[in-house]
């Protein structure tokens, strides 16, 4: 159990969202929109470096003792009567949800947003037991309705036209519905009120959980986090190990950053604070059990390592709307449920190179990622310590070990090193164009295909530096 690397390769991948253009429009445009409005937003704070630089300190030390605070949190949440399941992997966590859901004679789940549950491919195996399963949040309805997967963390149609809802839409419907966004909007609403109104199990992720109450916490818009965790009779929430906040105070600060960081909101429209237990006797809303299954699936492998960084994120997805690539490529071409640059890094960690590979060197190693991350991950020197480890594991492309051996073989011999030089300047001369370098043989043929190769100066640095030092020409 677990998710495969898809059949298709990454360049095909690739290829086929450069070729999109909706997504190479659509992506773009709404990944600037949140980078603007998160810098508004974060600035809105005051001193934001410094807000930033506590929200990382509060990851940095709950996940430094990650074991104490899940601790903590199981015990409060048992206090209040709920119940925990530690799940060791996807496996695990998916049984432990498919035994709560048998003995509770569960017939229909709605959910709301949770990665997680993605990751562990949970509605595949519920429906596999005949059980009807709706996702709620409308970018994830939409989604569930067109056999697609989500291709942002924080929006997970953004890759999908109006039009193309409009037809989902109508084909429900039996009838052709108006190209009107309110008009979609409420039709989804009216299908997932009834949904909502006859389910017997909510699941929900769970943004966070306060390990002093055991409190469940669920940032969204939508207002269907509520809806699924208090009208069901069964209420389980799957989370990350890695979920788990000390204290409210800590929380306040992470909320602060949290939805300033994925859509630009002071607050969003709706912080859902659940009991993380059963509702009390006599009270008329909220579940009448509650289920915290915590999910390992790989986290814990990182703690310790130079990768536990990873495990300080608070998915808010800035760092997709900061990456030249993925505005580029959206979020499919990654081809697992994490896209943009933390899904380049967590993925491979998470489910092993083997049809991840590729996923480190998708990046430009910029550090606009970096810079846009909440929690300040240096997620750009992540992918290159996960570059280094496939070297190590000599996972390199044959192309690849010869270039850089050669190459390593030219810079411990100077000689050599600038006869090659002088012999590039010459050798390049029938793909220049302009100072670069267009087309040639094999794989520098694929990479200036796809990207810049500037030419090969015409004359050495040391050249230069030699006439320049002689009091000779202008150094060009
Ligand atoms: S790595 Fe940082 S920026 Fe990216 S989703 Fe996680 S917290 Fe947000």
């Amino acid at each position: 159990m677990g998710r495969r690397p898809p059949a298709e390769p990454f360049h095909a991948r690739v290829e086929r969202s450069l070729r999109d253009t909706f997504l190479r429009v659509a992506v773009p445009a709404a990944t600037r929109r949140f980078h603007l409005t998160r810098r508004h937003a974060l600035a809105e704070l005051g001193e934001p470096l410094r807000w930033r630089q506590l929200a990382r300190a509060i990851r940095a030390h709950t996940i430094a003792n990650l074991d104490r605070y899940l601790a903590q949190a199981a015990d409060a949440v048992e206090a209040r009567g709920g119940r925990v399941h530690w799940a060791l992997d996807a496996a695990a966590a998916v049984e432990a949800v498919l035994s709560i859901a048998r003995a509770a004679g569960v017939r229909r789940v709605v959910k709301s947003k949770s990665m997680v549950t993605e990751e562990l491919e949970l509605n595949r195996w519920l429906e596999a037991e005949g059980i009807e399963v709706v996702e709620t949040d409308l970018g994830e309805y939409i989604i569930q309705l067109d056999g697609d997967s989500p291709s942002h963390i924080i929006a997970p149609a953004v890759h999908k036209t109006r039009e193309q809802v409009r037809q989902l839409f109508s084909r429900l419907a039996g009838q052709e519905l108006p190209d009107d966004a309110q008009a979609l909007t409420d039709f989804a609403r009216r299908r997932l009120r009834e949904k909502f109104l006859s389910a017997d199990m909510g699941i929900s992720g769970a943004n966070f959980v306060v390990a002093e109450t055991g409190h469940v916490v669920l940032v969204t818009n939508e207002g269907n986090g509520r809806m699924v965790t208090s009208l069901p009779r069964v209420h389980v929430a799957v989370m990350g190990m890695e979920r788990v906040v000390p204290t409210w105070e800590d929380l306040a600060v992470l909320l602060e950053v949290l939805p300033r960081s994925a859509t630009g909101q002071k607050l969003s429209v709706y912080t859902s604070i659940t009991g993380g237990g059963p509702a009390p006797a006599g009270e008329g809303d909220g579940p009448q059990e509650f289920h915290l299954v915590i999910v390992d699936n790989g986290r814990s492998r990182l703690l310790g390592t130079r990768y536990q960084e990873g495990l300080h994120c608070i998915r808010c997805g800035a760092c997709l709307n900061a990456c030249p690539v993925y505005r580029e490529i959206g979020g499919h071409a990654y081809g697992g449920v994490y896209s943009g640059p933390i899904g380049a890094v967590i993925t491979p960690l998470l489910e092993g190179f083997d049809g991840w590979e590729e996923l480190p060197h998708a990046s430009s190693l910029c550090g606009a990622c970096h810079e846009a991350c909440p929690v300040l991950i240096p997620l750009h020197d992540l992918l290159v310590d996960l570059r280094s480890d496939e070297a190590d594991q000599e996972r390199a492309g044959r192309w690849e070990v010869l270039a850089f051996r050669a190459y390593r073989w030219l810079c411990e011999r100077p000689w050599a090193y600038r006869w090659a030089a002088r012999a590039a300047a010459a050798l390049q001369r029938p793909l220049e164009e302009a100072g670069w370098l267009r087309g040639g043989p094999g794989p520098l043929k694929a990479w200036t295909e796809g990207r810049d190769f500037p030419a090969v100066a015409a004359r050495t640095f040391r050249d230069r530096w030699r006439d320049l030092a002689a009091g000779e020409g202008d150094g060009q």
